[in-house]
């Protein structure tokens, strides 16, 4: 940093004065003080007092390839100078968006060969949104308008992300909600699943999406969404029988499948997709996060032939895009972002090394401690549930919010570890090395042993 750039406590006013932050209680935050980051490097994070922190949540589970990554600076300098920007709506085109197009078809599960450019995972959602509902109406069924979605689903935070989402705190704000718009458990069965076998609960999770379908009438759905691992929820595996099921019940009804992939993409769970992982056959999937490694804001849609077929074929507009659909910097980031990932054979290393080594040291090191009671993940994303009693499986009271002491033991000890409720999740960079990845864990057993003092 420059000499004349402002001091922690300068920053920390400007910030309290005029910014508003996204998912932020700003009064408690201003009192307090944001944290400000200042330079990041492969794994790790400075902030502006100097201390130096392992990021195991990749930011917001997106700079899969690392900080710092200088090729990617430089295809954007040079972009920036050759077209900084052009759009994509009046029948013109750039390079970029042409081959990071083809590029993602070559990429994604079977027949996903068409893409539609967004510039978040929010964007992308309401992309999906307006295209499923506008297939249906094509094909002269317009009544096929309900989309079926999960509790404790995040699928953004637009009117359609928030919508479609689960989560009952963005419910309440901002109502009134997108109409049809349905609802179903989700298949967290450490949590939610009683006295049944993962088979059983899993099953049990499918079938609420039969029950729903039959109670608004199969005739007016259009689609079910969900993301094959739900991230923000908690990082949710779902139980092994369960998509197969879902699918076979989207099959059963005619209904299109959707993925919102927008976490589990690229390489997160050891293959490109989690689909992939999760073996689904989506109709249509979302993606935005590790597309850029977070280096710039950009999403997309990738359509099968399904749908893309029947969108082609109907002579008329699709009503629909983003100023900056497919923009040439962004798009340049993710091609050799891609490039980088093929060339370093991420894929590979997260799928058969490093998210086995991670998969396996976190239970080895962590799965006995008495906060901990259970760790599920595959690949370089995990979740954590942390439990007052293991053996009885005992939650700890509202009151305590376990997730957030262990959170800030987290920060105060060089890790980020991200909380949702009273499970701690994990999703940290694919580019991680085995002597970082032991470096988390010790860190993340010393929080667990302080958060445990906190509350006893
Ligand atoms: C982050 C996320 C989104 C929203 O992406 P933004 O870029 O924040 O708009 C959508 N779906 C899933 C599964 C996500 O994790």
């Amino acid at each position: 940093m420059s000499e004349t750039s402002l001091n922690t406590q300068q920053v920390q006013q400007l910030d309290a004065e005029h910014h508003l932050h996204p998912f932020t209680n700003s009064g408690a935050l201003n009192k307090k003080g944001a944290r400000v980051i200042e330079k990041a490097q492969g794994v790790y994070l400075w902030d502006s007092e100097g201390n130096k922190l392992l990021d195991g949540m990749a930011g917001l589970w997106c700079v899969n390839m690392g900080y710092g990554r200088k090729e990617l600076a430089d295809v954007a300098y040079q972009q920036m100078q050759e077209l900084p920007y052009y759009n994509t709506f009046f029948q013109t085109t750039h390079e970029n968006a042409a081959q990071l197009a083809k590029e993602i078809a070559s990429i994604t599960p079977h027949d996903l060969n068409r893409i539609f450019f967004a510039n978040s995972g929010s964007e992308a959602i309401d992309t999906i949104l307006r295209l499923v509902r506008h297939y249906w109406a094509i094909e002269g069924k317009p009544y096929r308008n309900i989309i079926i979605s999960r509790e404790n689903a995040y699928h953004g935070s637009t009117l359609a992300g928030a919508s479609l989402g689960g989560m009952g705190g963005m419910h309440a704000q901002g109502m009134p909600l997108v109409p049809g718009i349905e609802h179903i458990r989700q298949p967290y069965w450490y949590g939610e699943g009683g006295d049944m076998s993962e088979e059983e609960f899993g099953m049990a999770c499918a079938q609420a999406l039969e029950e729903r379908i039959l109670k608004v009438g199969p005739d007016n759905v259009a689609a079910f969404i969900g993301e094959p691992i739900q991230g923000a929820g908690g990082v949710i595996v779902p139980p092994a029988n369960y998509w197969a099921e879902i699918q076979k019940i989207c099959h059963k009804y005619d209904i299109l499948l959707v993925a919102d992939e927008v976490i589990c993409g690229f390489g997160r769970t050891g293959k490109w997709f989690g689909s992939d992982t999760l073996n689904i056959k989506p109709d249509i999937i979302s993606m935005a996060k590790g597309l850029s490694s977070g280096y710039l804001p950009i999403a997309a849609v990738a359509v099968g032939n399904r749908i893309s077929d029947a969108l082609i074929a109907h002579d008329d507009d699709f009503n629909h895009g983003y100023t900056y659909s497919g923009h040439p910097v962004s798009a340049a980031v993710a091609l050799e972002n891609i490039r980088l990932m093929k060339k370093e054979n991420i894929i590979e290393y997260v799928g058969n090394d490093i998210g086995p080594y991670f998969q396996n040291a976190l239970r080895e090191r962590l799965g006995n401690h008495p906060l901990v009671g259970n760790i599920v993940g595959t690949g370089l994303i995990a979740g954590i549930a942390l439990v007052k009693n293991k053996e009885t499986k005992e939650f700890f009271a509202d009151d305590i919010d376990i997730g957030t002491i262990c959170r800030d033991h987290c920060f105060e000890n060089g890790l980020i570890m991200r909380a949702t409720g009273s499970r701690m999740v994990l999703s940290p960079p694919l580019v991680i090395s085995r002597d970082e990845v032991d470096e988390l864990i010790d860190k993340a057993l010393l929080c667990f042993d302080l958060t445990l003092k906190s509350v006893s």
